[in-house]
């Protein structure tokens, strides 16, 4: 089995926003030359996520004012008191959706469905933020 490492940097515009990564995935899974296995999507950050959706705009924003009406940004949050910053509600918002996700690779190819996309969630922007990309399987 052969373990390809490899990373996402991104910069980040908006306070929260939807960016759309598959490319990069796809570009990283065929960099390996693993054409059976898995790959595992991750961010370390706390106020960020990773998730699969359907690959639409309008769906991108309906998520972010969902989210908002979930976890708004409230002072009263314990987090907020400290040292660490007034963003309480994007790390609440992080932990929802989840840090990590692991799509099959086929063929070489990132076996998604047909309208779905990885996504990297940002909830406390602007911010530089990185991803890694582990890609694990066979070459033949
Ligand atoms: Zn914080």
């Amino acid at each position: 089995m052969k373990v390809f490492t490899s990373a996402i940097r991104l910069t980040t515009t908006e306070k929260a926003e939807e960016i759309n990564i598959t490319d990069q995935v796809e570009a990283i899974v065929s960099e390996s030359g693993i054409q059976e296995g898995i790959a595992v999507v991750f961010t370390g950050h706390t106020t960020a996520a990773i998730h699969l959706n359907n690959s639409d705009r309008d769906l991108e924003r309906d998520f972010h004012d969902l989210m908002n009406e979930l976890v708004p940004d409230k002072p009263t949050f314990r987090h907020n008191k400290g040292e660490y910053g007034r963003n309480a509600h994007a790390h609440i918002k992080s932990l929802l959706v989840g840090n990590t996700t692991i799509v099959p690779v086929t063929k070489g190819r990132v076996a998604l469905g047909q309208w779905q996309a990885i996504y990297f969630s940002e909830f406390d922007g602007p911010r530089n933020r990185l991803i890694s990309v582990k890609v694990m399987g066979s070459t033949g």
